[in-house]
């Protein structure tokens, strides 16, 4: 882009969730207004957001009307049929781009481009038929992940097999039998030593940033906890550091990209996923950072210079999910808690309803029994 985009321009954000009313209050702050298009009514970005265009992602007309008072449109939520961002991208440009878009959305896809560009993963194989899934699980052996190719997140449409016995049961289950087989990806299992992820920024002249590494702990598919800085060894840092520039630089990328890794060894790291958008392991830098990530994705898609991701403190980010968010009340009352909560009002288990930053000052993050007990006692 020749010019930035001007204050006072809209920016469309695909996505009505709470990545997007991060995005959206990070762009007011730039004097930008937002528009966002989600099928969801009163959802957390269109509360905060100066415009909503509620209609589902695959209604042309309301895509087209969108598309036509926005400046340039982004995603928060990569499950958007490809053919919506046709009709957008006809009327007003879209960054990260659409093949982005569309790598990232595809777990055949997204392996097959790391690889190309010599990013290491898991070994994997795809399943794109019932036949295809012996030859499949020869190749990458025992113990495996199945996922499904496309539309999975936080750990669903996913599942670890452990015996050959349990192929058919897996396989039954992400593919039931009486509907079209959708493309799976068997993945080797592997027995990483930690999760890590970062965050990098490019804009259309090329310049980058990297936010610090950071370490992620899941649980029960979903992000539990990001430590922020990881505890990694230089190479690792180094490798994941590149493996992630090479990645943005690979698609040319103008916006904001989250790579998540496996640390196998020091120096060895295998990238599992690619988020061409903010990221939940990254929600730490609004407070520990001068520039947070949803900044940084808006600066690299408004044309304005990238901002400077240097770590003023170390962090813990906790997610509230489903009643976690009860404990909001104690959270607020205990010093040195940060927390957000992205204004869902209909409480489920296993959804993402806030989450809580605790800082401290560089080099001073806790060990692990101060880790387990930094959000306590407001949180278990
Ligand atoms: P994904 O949806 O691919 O990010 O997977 C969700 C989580 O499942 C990851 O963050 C890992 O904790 C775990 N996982 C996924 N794939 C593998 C694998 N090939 N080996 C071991 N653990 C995995």
């Amino acid at each position: 882009m020749a010019e930035p985009l001007a204050p006072g321009a809209t920016i469309g954000i695909m996505g009505g969730g709470q990545l997007g009313r991060m995005l959206a209050i990070a762009a007011a702050r730039l004097g930008y207004r937002t528009h966002v298009f989600t099928p969801e009514p009163g959802s957390p970005a269109s509360l905060v957001a100066a415009e909503t265009t509620v209609a589902p992602y695959d209604d042309r007309d309301a895509l087209a009307w969108f598309a036509e008072r926005v400046d340039v449109v982004t995603f928060e939520f990569e499950n958007v049929g490809l053919d919506a961002f046709e009709v957008v991208e006809a009327r007003v440009p879209i960054r990260p781009s659409r093949t982005v878009l569309a790598t990232a959305q595809d777990r055949i896809l997204e392996k097959s481009f790391l690889n190309s560009i010599g990013v290491p993963t898991t070994p994997w194989a795809p399943i794109r038929s019932r036949a295809e899934a012996d030859a499949a699980l020869g190749k990458v052996g025992l113990p495996a992940v199945l996922k499904t190719a496309r539309f999975g997140y936080d750990g669903k449409g996913q599942a670890v097999v452990r015996a050959e016995a349990k192929i058919a049961p897996v396989l039954a289950a992400l593919a039931p039998p009486d509907h079209a087989f959708p493309a799976l990806i068997a993945e080797g299992f592997v027995p990483f030593a930690r999760e890590i992820s970062v965050i990098v920024a490019r804009d259309a002249a090329g310049r980058r940033t990297a936010f610090d590494l950071v370490e992620n702990r899941h649980r029960q598919g979903i992000l539990d906890l990001s430590i922020a800085p990881a505890r990694a060894e230089p190479a690792t840092e180094q490798a994941a550091r590149h493996a992630a520039f090479a990645i943005a630089e690979a698609f040319a990328l103008e916006g904001l990209i989250c790579i998540e890794f496996f640390v196998t060894g020091p120096g060895e790291v295998l990238a599992n996923e690619i988020a061409p958008r903010p990221h939940n392991s990254g929600h730490w830098t609004i407070e520990a950072c001068a520039v947070s990530q949803f900044e940084q994705q808006i600066r690299a898609i408004a044309g304005l210079p990238l901002g400077d991701p240097a770590r003023y403190a170390d962090a813990l980010m906790k997610n509230l999910i489903g009643a976690d968010i009860e404990a909001l009340p104690a959270l607020l009352a205990t010093p040195g808690l940060i927390p957000h909560h992205y204004g869902k009002t209909e409480t489920r288990a296993g959804r993402k309803m806030g989450h809580v930053t605790r800082l401290y000052p560089r080099g001073e993050l806790p060990d692990e029994a101060g880790i387990a007990a930094a959000f306590r006692p407001a949180l278990g």
